[in-house]
């Protein structure tokens, strides 16, 4: 069941789309990672681990909305069978099942945020065979940074994604810091690849950043210094 938090009148919920153990040791992933730092973020985030020490990792899309208003979905999960992700991500996603446990229909999605343009968070932006936007009624937005590195991020992206996107009229580029409402914000982040971007969703009291890629890892937090071998920029 999706899990929801709340920030004044705006609700906040997490969709799994999938789970599964990463594809390589979580010590080659986070080669700077000492054992006491591996401890501490098991202890801190013990749903992270398998008995066998290996990283289980959890690929999440988060649906933001104001009271029943339109939804704005942060990221697009690894998607189904014949995904981009099949190559090493544990597809089918049940990112559909999903929504509709949350009470939303892809109809009521009005802005889908790419943080980035990774395999794992554009399953479901694009499906089918000639492609169509999944959710009809949204803009997709990408900041311009990371449609101009898509090429090299992901080679297929221009046919597979973004074709298909501005060819529904669906595809908008943001350039940096973008508000979208008084409580939803599109903040650039980039290392992990050079557009990524976060989602800060502020209320009167509370502020929670949904960080996409930034944050792939509670070691991350342990130790914010720590580089993580899948980020294009590695430097802290
Ligand atoms: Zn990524």
């Amino acid at each position: 069941m999706p899990v929801s938090r709340t920030l004044g009148s705006i609700t906040v919920t997490a969709l799994t789309d999938s789970e599964g153990a990463f594809f390589q040791p979580r010590t080659q992933a986070f080669p700077h990672a000492t054992a006491a730092q591996w401890a501490e973020a098991d202890r801190r985030d013990p749903a992270s681990v398998t008995a066998d020490g290996q990283w289980w990792l959890t690929f999440r899309s988060f649906a933001v909305r104001s009271g029943d208003g339109p939804v704005t979905l942060i990221d697009a999960g690894i998607g189904p069978a014949d995904a981009p992700a099949a190559s090493w991500a544990p597809v089918p996603g049940r990112l559909p099942a999903e929504l509709a446990a949350a009470g939303i229909d892809p109809a009521d999605v009005d802005t889908v945020v790419l943080t980035h343009l990774h395999s794992d968070h554009i399953g479901w932006a694009v499906t089918g065979a000639p492609g169509r936007p999944y959710f009809p009624n949204a803009d997709y937005l990408v900041q311009r940074a990371e449609l101009d590195a898509a090429q090299s991020i992901n080679p297929g992206l221009p046919a597979g994604l973004i074709a298909p996107l501005r060819a529904a009229g669906q595809l908008r580029v943001v350039d940096g810091a973008t508000t979208l409402t008084p409580a939803v914000r599109l903040l650039p982040t980039p290392g992990h690849t050079p557009g990524h971007q976060s989602v800060l969703v502020s209320s009167v009291d509370d502020r929670m950043l949904l960080t996409g890629d930034l944050l792939v890892h509670m070691v991350q937090l342990v130790d914010p210094d720590l580089a993580y071998a899948h980020e294009e920029d590695q430097a802290p």
